[in-house]
């Protein structure tokens, strides 16, 4: 057994670890059907908001600690653990005094270090397992910080939950998944607990399932997922919480896959990889040549006092780039964020033609 599965003896058969719940405690009944329906699908650990972070003020901020002896009684009624969110020190005393198993850390209070270090104060002697959720903008150290500061505190058992990143242009999801951002700290710290909530990376019901399946293809150890009797009237987010059913469905549905190291055993799958390592090849010789051109031209722009961003020249290029991406059947969008790179990469090169090197 590895160090995780013991600081965190939650995994199921297939080596998942399950968490559910509604995003907010509501009611005692709310609870009370909730957890029987996981310990109905096996689920061993009940996740509830009892204080809810709100973007905006006026909407639902949680019932505060009355929830917290809801939570109490379904460990009791039905041995689940309990996992709720803790924002300060108030949190942390409340909810350790109602025998709450785990804490987790929400993506606004990661994001600040100032909150992230009075928690890990508040944690100071107390030996409970700590989830931390990603920051709601896409920066590793700032995750890993808090993490660390928490660790610092004495707390042994911890893991991290990546639950995708606000973004200012709206894509699909609500929270895009930065799977990168997982990868990254995974490297860093190998044996820590990664699970993934697509609840909040989802933001819609119906493409959960879709995204928790993705987490496990990227070996995410769990999942930590929404779940309310009556989603439609929920006092937060209404739209991404499965109905008990579709918790269920989604519990059956998930599919979990071996791991073969490198796939050296599959011929074919070996002879498809070196087609994939040469065709990368080819596309790192050319940008190369791409770029030397570039600088070609952001000589000629500098001597004939041109400016380097040539707005109609790039839209001309993106248009044409969208089109010949939709022959090959690429998806537009990586087309666009593609060569958007490569532009703006292309845009600091010349800059340090005509201005000289940045870095
Ligand atoms: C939650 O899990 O209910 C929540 C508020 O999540 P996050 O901190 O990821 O937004
Ligand atoms: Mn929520």
């Amino acid at each position: 057994m590895s160090q995780k599965q013991i600081d965190w003896p939650y995994f199921n058969d297939n080596q998942i670890l399950m968490i559910s719940g509604p995003c907010s405690a509501e009611g005692p009944k709310q609870i009370d059907a909730i957890a029987q329906q996981l310990v109905a699908l096996k689920i061993p650990i009940l996740r509830a908001g009892v204080w809810k972070p709100r973007t905006r003020p006026g909407s639902f901020e949680g019932m505060g600690k009355v929830a917290l002896p809801w939570l109490q009684e379904a460990q009791q009624k039905y041995g689940l653990k309990t996992a709720v969110e803790v924002a300060t020190p108030k949190h942390v005393e409340d909810a350790l005094n109602h025998g709450v198993d785990i804490l987790w850390i929400g993506a606004r209070t990661t994001a600040n270090p100032f909150a992230t270090q009075d928690l890990a104060d508040a944690l100071r002697g107390v030996d409970v397992p700590i989830l931390v959720k990603n920051p709601t903008n896409p920066d590793t150290s700032l995750w890993l910080g808090a993490i660390e500061r928490v660790e610092k505190a004495g707390v042994k058992r911890l893991g991290a939950v990546h639950r995708g990143v606000s973004q200012f242009k709206k894509t699909i999801f609500r929270n895009n998944p930065q799977w990168e951002m997982a990868f990254h700290l995974r490297q860093e710290r190998p044996d820590m607990l990664m699970i993934c909530d697509p609840s909040h990376i989802a933001g819609r019901a119906d493409l959960v399932p879709l995204v928790a399946q993705t987490a496990l293809e990227l070996n995410f150890d769990g999942l930590m997922v929404e779940t309310h009797p009556t989603p439609n009237v929920a006092l937060s987010d209404p739209q991404q919480q499965l109905t008990l059913d579709q918790l269920a469905q989604l519990i059956d549905a998930l599919q979990v896959k071996a791991q073969i190291a490198n796939g050296h055993q599959i011929p074919e799958l070996v002879a498809l990889r070196e087609k994939i390592t040469q065709i990368d090849h080819n596309i790192i010789h050319l940008l190369g040549d791409r770029m030397r051109i570039i600088q070609a031209i952001a000589a000629i722009k500098k001597e004939q006092n041109i400016s380097i961003y040539q707005e109609q020249r790039w839209q001309e290029l993106l248009e044409q780039h969208s089109q010949n991406g939709s022959n090959e059947g690429l998806n537009i969008n990586f087309i666009l964020k593609l060569f958007e790179s490569i532009h703006l990469e292309s845009i600091d090169k010349q800059i340090g033609v005509v201005y000289g090197k940045l870095k």
